[in-house]
């Protein structure tokens, strides 16, 4: 019997495990992550801002797939992907063989060499680095009433790209709460967000982008577009000449495949490895990269397609599809997508939405979070069963 070996157990892993099992893949599947559970990525600023627990949204992977005889979790950090000699090599267990490969380890957080931002800015990528910016948000926040230190009171997010707003978002949310409880002055809080770009969510309408930038503008955030980040400073973010001032800096400029990925020799940029119009690599043909690590080519324009969640999913499909295909001695197909829209988050009961499901719909307001929580709903529901749907409310 065949084994399929898939690294990370993301939106993109767990997805093809499950569309494996589905399809009958006559192969032992082997799923490695490094942690036992999974978690909902797209949600981690509501972590980071305290609007969520992250037992919200992580969910133990062995139950979701006990009794699939064919299927085995091995908890450990992949290290290398050992291509010559097919095999994964682990930070504590024996390296593991494999006939096929899918590689779906997703994202870490791109600092693009700017000096200081990995020693002083506070990344979203993970469980752990979403409870740690959480906590030193809220331990600053807190120590303002005896250090009357303003600085303590200024927050600044590095970027403002979809998890910078969304964040922002619930960070205005909950901001008054943590004024009562911690006995802060709330107008003495400052919040800054800089962007290099002249544009800010330039994947939406102007309209609707502008909505989403007032909203938030309404609520206190004060952005600073144009303004590259030339440094980050224990108390300060640098562009050029001027200094931002904060003893919270965010940093959420935005994201770079696994280092697993440079660590094994792929031919990649910022981690990622250009597929195949099958999903499989160059020179690989067994071995299918998908999710975050992937650099999907649009073939109506030979752009990349932009990394999410609702791709990584459809990659999923495809490469589940690809493998069942193979291991009956069968072709692959061509991964065809067709975006369902985005939508952007402010906070619980806000939001911006552009939707091609139906039509095109162009959303704004507190319609937009009901339309979020389908979303979010939707795939916890793919992931579990309608029981842990309904506990994660
Ligand atoms: C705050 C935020 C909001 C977002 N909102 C949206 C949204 O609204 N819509 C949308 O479509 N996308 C959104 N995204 C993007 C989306 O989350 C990612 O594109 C998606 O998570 C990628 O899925 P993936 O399966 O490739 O990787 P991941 O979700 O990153 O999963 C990778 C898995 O691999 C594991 N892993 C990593 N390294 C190792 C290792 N060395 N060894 C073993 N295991 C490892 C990780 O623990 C994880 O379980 C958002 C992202 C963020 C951060």
């Amino acid at each position: 019997m065949k084994k399929i070996v898939v690294l990370g157990a993301g939106y993109a892993g767990m997805r093809v495990v499950k569309k494996l099992v589905q399809g009958h893949a006559d192969a032992q599947i082997v799923l490695v992550n490094k942690n036992p559970y999974h978690y909902e990525a797209t949600q981690l600023h509501q972590v980071a801002a305290g609007t969520k627990e992250a037992a919200d949204i992580t969910f133990d992977i062995r139950p979701l797939l006990a009794g699939r005889k064919n299927v085995e979790v091995v908890i450990d950090e992949v290290t290398r992907v050992d291509q010559d000699a097919k095999k994964v090599e682990l930070k504590n267990g024996e390296p593991i063989s494999y006939d096929y490969l899918v590689n779906a380890l997703g994202f870490e957080s791109e600092t693009f060499g700017i000096k200081g931002a990995e020693e002083n800015g506070w990344p979203l990528v993970d469980i752990d680095t979403a409870l740690a910016a959480r906590k030193h948000l809220e331990d600053t926040l807190r120590r303002y009433k005896t250090s009357q230190d303003p600085n303590d009171l200024r927050v600044v997010v590095c970027g403002a790209g979809f998890t910078s707003i969304e964040y922002l978002g619930e960070l205005v949310y909950r901001m008054p709460k943590m004024a009562k409880e911690y006995g802060f002055p709330l107008d003495k809080v400052k919040i800054d967000c800089i962007e290099a770009s002249p544009k800010i969510l330039p994947m939406f309408e102007p309209n609707l982008a502008d909505w989403g930038v007032k909203y938030l503008e309404s609520k206190g955030v004060n952005f600073h577009v144009a303004t590259p980040i030339t440094e980050v400073k224990p108390n300060a973010v640098v562009s050029n000449d001027v200094e931002f001032p904060a003893n919270t800096i965010i940093w959420t400029t935005g994201v770079r495949g696994s280092h697993v990925i440079a660590d094994s020799d792929y031919d990649q940029k910022r981690n990622r490895v250009v597929v195949e119009d099958d999903l499989r690599i160059t020179g690989h043909p067994d071995q299918f990269l998908i999710g975050d690590v992937s650099a999907v080519p649009n073939p109506s324009n030979g752009r990349l397609y932009p990394t999410t969640a609702q791709i990584s999913i459809a990659l999923a499909d495809t490469a589940a599809a690809n493998l069942i295909a193979l291991l009956k001695g069968g072709q692959t197909s061509k991964f065809v997508f067709k975006p369902m829209g985005t939508v952007c988050s402010l906070g619980p009961h806000a939001g911006i939405a552009s939707i091609d499901m139906m039509g095109h719909w162009k959303l704004k307001g507190s319609k937009v979070s009901i339309v979020k929580k389908i979303v979010n709903d939707r795939s916890v529901l793919e992931l579990a069963n309608i029981r842990t749907m309904l506990e994660s409310n």
